[in-house]
């Protein structure tokens, strides 16, 4: 079972980055914070995790990331250039 100690995570407002994966804010409600992977939207990736407005806690979604760690910002281009590995590598396999 993950559990949260052991993660290296860092948040400010709008931003979370766990264990170098960068997350962004989805939804806030009464109780609970949405994180969804910043890839999400590029790569479809499904990793998520909800966080206790209350205690900070955070919660574990669905944890498994479709890339790796993006831990610089993104070149012009080479997001092509990711779909097109990937691509590559689905056929491959
Ligand atoms: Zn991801």
């Amino acid at each position: 079972m993950l559990s949260s100690s052991y993660l290296t995570v860092e948040t400010d407002s709008t931003n979370l980055f766990i264990n170098g994966f960068s997350f962004t804010r989805h939804m806030v409600n009464a109780d609970t914070i949405y994180w969804r992977c910043k890839e999400f939207r590029a790569l479809r990736c499904p990793a998520r995790y909800r966080q206790r407005r209350t205690t900070g806690l955070l919660e574990t979604g669905r944890t498994n990331h479709n890339h790796s760690p993006i831990s610089t910002r993104r070149k012009r281009g080479s997001l092509k250039e990711i779909l097109r590995q990937r691509t590559t590598r689905k056929m491959q396999s």
